[in-house]
């Protein structure tokens, strides 16, 4: 199931989430969470990119070591699949 940018007039599939925290003034950039929340925001990779902070905020983009988390599993589970069968 895809889910699409937040961005009036974007539609493209949304591939970032952005989750913020109001208390602590930070802004994050995933990679797409596994569930939809109403607290986040779906965004696409060409908007995620345009993500600014409101001043006095910090942005965080941890979009490129969530990436990477995802790329060792996908290297680690052929290797389990292949002792399952
Ligand atoms: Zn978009």
């Amino acid at each position: 199931m895809s889910r699409r940018c937040a961005r009036p007039g974007c539609g493209q599939s949304a591939d970032t989430t952005l989750s913020f925290d109001y208390s602590s003034r930070q802004v994050w950039l995933d990679a797409l969470h596994p569930f939809d929340s109403p607290a986040n925001h779906d965004l696409c990779g060409r908007h995620a990119d345009r993500t600014h902070p409101p001043r006095g905020w910090a942005l965080r983009d941890r979009r490129a070591s969530a990436t990477d988390a995802q790329v060792l599993v996908e290297a680690v589970e052929p290797v389990v699949l292949r002792y399952a069968s």
